[in-house]
């Protein structure tokens, strides 16, 4: 019997959904999330549940780029592997390069290249009829639905095949771009699976540009042929380097494999061009074939006017840079990133794959698995800073496999914490004191502030998605290290990483987990700090500074309530700390101190832990 698949744009109205209510002033967990709790997919401690299970998909791509014009021809096979307990009837795929066509909803402005043409579907063989809606429904021209003739059945794999072409967009615009012919990063460019997962199922969210993806986790071959000279930096491994790269170049990447901890030149400048950096002669192409396990996307940048530099970690990582020689800046490329690896494996995870990509070229910071877009700042400390930040994605959300867009703290937050934390380290400074970060304090309990806990693309302006996503979960993880200690925070987080490695956490997995580590309920801290825009207020109101004791009142405005250290000292400098924990607070707005001897000074939180919103009645100093 011969079977028919057909393939169909999904209109607006099925996207949209239920109505969104208003936001929950609460951390407590949604009904979908409870409902997994109760099939027993995950659980209220954090660990995934014993019937957790998880969707993959396996790529091969041949995919070819013409710099003269920027389009990319590729073809590729999937197969699906369906893990649910669920027949699914349907099959979602992102094209996300039609954020780029005529009339494309987005929330980035953004050059229209047409977006991507789908030449061919098929599923299992069959070919699958792929209709363009014709007018309306443009923001889901991201999505295309494929409909296989018959389900696709719990513990079954199915093939989906689909060849496709696009123009790279001219830079600059997000994510990718091509860059005056000479540097393109291409990303978010080809048809990937769509996340169908225990909690929500299938993630229709359409890319719209401030969102960035989602997706299965799966073994990538990827065929990438571009004309020879041309060097690419990719997500994967070299599998046909004797293939693409002269002999030289082999020579120096064997050598600089066995020095590590040194940066060594693969490519100089004076060995750039076709049969001197590839094979092949000018004018012909050369196919390089990358491989990548257990990752969830693929990108890669490509110049023929790259140098590459390699810096093997101790822990036999290759931190890799491809850029053009005139920004000096990048011959440290290599080191931060090999910084990053080294430092972040030490303090969260061992960095999971043999090599990461520091990419220069026309995007302003990405991260992709194994790969990073940076742009061609000369500047030293902004070339670490956006290195530092885009490789320590490669554990969130590379490895531990959030929804980047509905919950950006998750990846964007936790890496803004670690970046600063991690920067600090490179350059021999004191750490951050976090709850004295001004970009969070000039906005804190003002309109442009939304909560934490909110989907990234229904933020808006973007000013307040930066704060949501990156600045406020940054300086909340400070305070939440100060609440239940640097040691059972960093633990936390170590068994988060591990426990949900490849895997797809929502934000109560994290809550719970981290409660479990601190050993009590810590939803008084998750609610107002995450799931509202409470802010902390605490001040001096008044003090009593005797011969023998000294009281002091302390007032607190706000929601958000944390232990306080209030530090006492004397004429002598001798210093009291007293905390004031957060049940001191409950169903009162003041709090009495009274500590032995005269004090001439008083604060709270001396230690700038908290993100105090008004500071200025914090100290005390009299007597
Ligand atoms: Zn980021």
């Amino acid at each position: 019997m011969r079977r028919i698949a057909t393939a169909l744009w999904i209109p607006a109205v099925l996207l949209a959904g239920a109505p969104r209510s208003a936001m929950a002033q609460a951390a407590d967990a949604p009904a979908a999330f409870r409902a997994a709790v109760a099939a027993g997919t995950r659980t209220d401690t954090g660990v995934p549940g014993p019937g957790y299970w998880q969707n993959g998909a396996d790529y091969v791509i041949e995919a070819t780029l013409d710099p003269r014009d920027g389009r990319v021809t590729g073809r590729e096979t999937i197969t699906y592997h369906n893990r649910s307990p669920d027949a699914l009837d349907r099959l979602i795929l992102h094209l996300d390069q039609n954020v780029f066509a005529p009339g494309a909803r987005r929330n980035r402005r953004a050059p229209i290249t047409g977006g991507m043409y789908v030449e061919s579907v098929s599923v299992d063989g069959v070919p699958a009829e792929s209709r363009h809606p014709g007018g309306g429904y443009q923001e889901a021209l991201t999505l295309l639905e494929v409909r296989p003739a018959s389900p696709v059945a719990p513990g079954s794999s199915v093939t989906v095949e689909v060849s496709w072409s696009f123009t790279v967009p001219p830079a600059p615009t997000f994510r990718n771009g091509n860059l005056d012919g000479r540097v393109f990063a291409v990303a978010q460019w080809y048809p990937r699976m769509a996340v169908y997962d225990d909690v929500y199922g299938w993630d229709t969210t359409p890319y719209l540009g401030d969102g960035e993806f989602y997706l299965e986790y799966g073994d990538f071959d990827v065929s990438l042929t571009v004309p020879s000279g041309w060097l690419i930096g990719a997500t994967g491994t070299l599998a046909n380097a004797e293939d693409v790269l002269t002999d030289a170049v082999v020579a120096r990447l064997a050598e600089a494999r066995s020095r590590p901890g040194e940066t060594v030149r693969i490519v100089a400048p004076d060995d750039r061009g076709a049969g001197r950096s590839t094979r092949g002669a000018s004018g012909s192409s050369v196919t390089w074939r990358f491989e990548a396990d257990d990752v969830r996307d693929f990108a890669f940048s490509t110049s023929n006017e790259y140098v590459w530099d390699l810096h093997r970690t101790a822990g036999g990582v290759d931190a890799q840079a491809f850029y053009r020689p005139e920004l000096g800046a990048w011959e440290e490329a290599a080191r931060y990133a090999a910084f990053t690896i080294e430092t972040l494996s030490d303090w969260i995870r061992p960095y999971p794959w043999p090599q990461v990509s520091i990419t220069e070229g026309p995007v302003g910071g990405m991260e992709y698995p194994m790969l990073v877009f940076n742009p061609g700042t000369d500047n030293p400390r902004g070339l670490a800073g956006v290195t530092i930040h885009e490789t320590a994605h490669q554990w969130f959300p590379m490895t531990v496999g959030s929804m980047e867009a509905k919950h950006a703290f998750m990846d964007e937050g936790f890496v803004s914490y670690f970046d600063e934390e991690a920067a600090a380290v490179l350059w021999g400074e004191e750490p951050p004191r976090w709850g004295e970060n001004r970009g969070y304090l000039r906005v804190a309990g003002t309109e442009e502030e939304v909560p934490i806990l909110r989907h990234t693309d229904l933020v808006s302006p973007y000013g307040a998605r930066g704060l949501a996503a990156y600045t406020k979960p940054a300086v909340m993880l400070g305070a939440l290290r100060e609440i239940v200690g640097a040691d059972t925070f960093r633990e936390a987080f170590r068994d988060y990483a591990e426990t949900w490695a490849f895997k797809h956490p929502q934000p109560w997995d994290f809550f719970h987990l981290v409660e479990r580590h601190a050993g009590r309920d810590l939803d008084w801290f998750w609610s107002p700090a995450f799931a509202a825009t409470a802010t902390l207020d605490a001040g001096i109101e008044w003090v009593e500074a005797g011969a023998d004791s000294t009281a002091v009142g302390l007032v607190r405005e706000g929601a958000l309530v944390v232990p306080l250290t209030v530090r006492f000292t004397d004429a002598r400098g001798g210093v009291t700390d007293r905390v004031v924990e957060v049940e001191a607070w409950t169903g009162t707005s003041q709090v009495r101190l009274t500590v032995p001897g005269r004090a001439v000074r008083i604060e709270i939180d001396p230690q700038g832990a908290f993100p105090d919103i008004d500071r200025s009645d914090n100290v005390w100093s009299g007597g």
